[in-house]
């Protein structure tokens, strides 16, 4: 039975969905003004395996990802740029999509970017103007948290002695928790400032918020089964989110709430603001794989912190090395025909720990303590020569299935074999000798295609397999 640590009930509760056997789940996505960190993928990795598991458990699954190309940032970066938001968003974007398929994310069903959603996030504000839930103050259009009353209901955060009106107002996006004061639904702009849009309220541009009710509603209907994003967001973003839907729907909006735990270096939350951050290209650079990076993403649950180090990143790339050597060893092992009844069991059971474990609020390290689990049952069969052939094809397939949530074997790569890396390396030498660089990158390249990466030091080249 599947549960889910749900953040607005604060229990672990099953899940059922609201209609049958499909589910709709919205998870906010990056803002484009820049590459994103791994502090960034660790909450869209959870949002991956959160996906496949549901996939895996046999839901239809319809999934929005946002994308927010407008905000304070992007206008003034594109503005120094002497660029329109979209000539400068275009690039990350096209980046950001890049780094998600080659961390074996898979596509959410719908991607919508909040540029081309204003005129339904428009369509609320004017309901909860007329409603008296929003007002305008100075050619901006602010939400009344006080005429919502349950305000704070997911960060729980008690807001009474706050004040609301002209005198407890925030026009950032981005604000702390003691600051609980009617925010901006909508900007007024300049009439000179490119970015902005025509509204019955004036022109301007939408406060962030807005954005996820919008296409939330708009994709996946006033009430669905799952919202989730980073911790950092669920006060005020999703505060915010509850706010603006409930308040202009008069329905529940999201029923499941779940917050990934942020990333962290010595002990300080990965951030561009920090500047202690790695983005998924930095560490790609330095040589290491993107489904090392994967599994060290997900290797800790979610709701837990997570410290980043390369001697953990190390350490992935080694497990991730094993359990591919694994595979191939058992795929190409000569076996005896027929079972092994005793492996089989055993087997059998590490498929039930996996989803006893996952259904447990998605608790990924005892998932995978599981895949370690029958990988070194079947090492030891394999050693005592008592793992038969119709052991492998369960085995296989077991692994198969772990795979289906996990992505971390990756494409099979053509094996190259150490004696033509090392008579590469040689010609690569001799390529430099004689000064014919075009050749030695040649050859950087050729390996780099095998999954080679070399270093350069200096006592000479070393190599290793990605
Ligand atoms: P942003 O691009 O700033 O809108 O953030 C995109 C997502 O990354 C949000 O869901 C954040 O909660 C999440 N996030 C930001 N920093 C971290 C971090 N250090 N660890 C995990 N998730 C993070
Ligand atoms: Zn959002």
């Amino acid at each position: 039975m599947l549960k889910f640590h749900n953040t607005l009930t604060n229990n672990l509760e099953e899940f059922q969905p609201l209609d049958g056997n499909d589910v709709k789940m919205y998870v906010c996505g990056p803002t484009v003004w820049s590459f994103a960190h791994i502090g960034n993928f660790r909450t869209f990795v959870f949002g991956d395996v959160l996906r496949r598991y549901l996939k895996y458990k046999g839901y239809n699954l319809t999934h929005v990802f946002n994308l927010t190309d407008v905000d304070d940032r992007i206008i003034n970066e594109a503005k120094k740029a002497g660029k329109t938001i979209d000539e400068f968003t275009a690039p990350f974007i096209e980046a950001f999509w890049e780094d998600f398929d080659a961390l074996g994310l898979e596509r959410p069903e719908i991607a919508p970017r909040a540029t081309q959603h204003v005129a339904e996030m428009i369509q609320i504000i004017e309901t909860l103007l007329e409603n008296g839930r929003a007002y305008e103050s100075d050619g901006s259009i602010y939400y009344r948290i006080a005429a919502f009353p349950d305000y704070g209901k997911l960060s729980k955060i008690n807001f009474a002695g706050n004040v609301s009106g002209a005198s407890g107002r925030v026009d950032t996006d981005k604000y702390d928790k003691e600051n609980a004061n009617d925010f901006a639904l909508w900007k007024l702009v300049d009439a000179d400032e490119p970015t902005g849009w025509d509204a019955s309220f004036g022109r301007g541009r939408p406060g962030w918020h807005i954005e996820c009710s919008a296409m939330a509603i708009k994709y996946l209907g006033e009430t669905f089964d799952l919202h989730a994003g980073g911790v950092d967001l669920k006060f005020p973003h999703h505060e915010n989110e509850i706010a603006q839907s409930e308040g202009a729907t008069g329905k529940q909006f999201a029923k499941v709430w779940l917050h990934s735990e942020h990333l962290k270096v010595e002990g300080e939350t990965m951030s561009k603001t920090a500047g202690n951050y790695f983005t998924f290209r930095d560490l790609i650079e330095k040589g290491y794989a993107a489904t090392a990076i994967r599994y060290l993403l997900f290797s800790v649950p979610y709701h837990k912190q997570l410290n980043f180090t390369f001697e953990t990143l190390d350490g992935a790339e080694q497990t991730i090395a094993r359990l591919r050597d694994f595979r191939k060893r058992l795929q190409e092992a000569n076996l005896p025909d027929g079972i092994n009844t005793d492996l089989e069991g055993k087997v059998r059971g590490f498929l039930a720990d996996f989803e006893t474990a996952m259904d447990d609020n998605l608790n990924t390290s005892v998932a995978l303590a599981a895949l370690h689990n029958l990988v070194r049952e079947t090492n030891t069969a394999m050693a005592h020569e008592v793992a038969c052939t119709e052991d492998r094809s369960l085995i296989l397939h077991i692994i198969d299935k772990f795979e289906a949530v996990f992505g971390i074997f990756g494409e099979p790569q053509e094996e190259i074999l150490d004696s033509e890396i090392e008579n590469l390396i040689e010609e690569r030498r001799a390529a430099r000798r004689n000064r014919n660089f075009a050749r030695s990158d040649e050859i950087r390249d050729l390996l780099s295609e095998k999954g080679i990466v070399l270093e350069d030091t200096k006592d000479g080249v070393r190599w290793k397999r990605k």
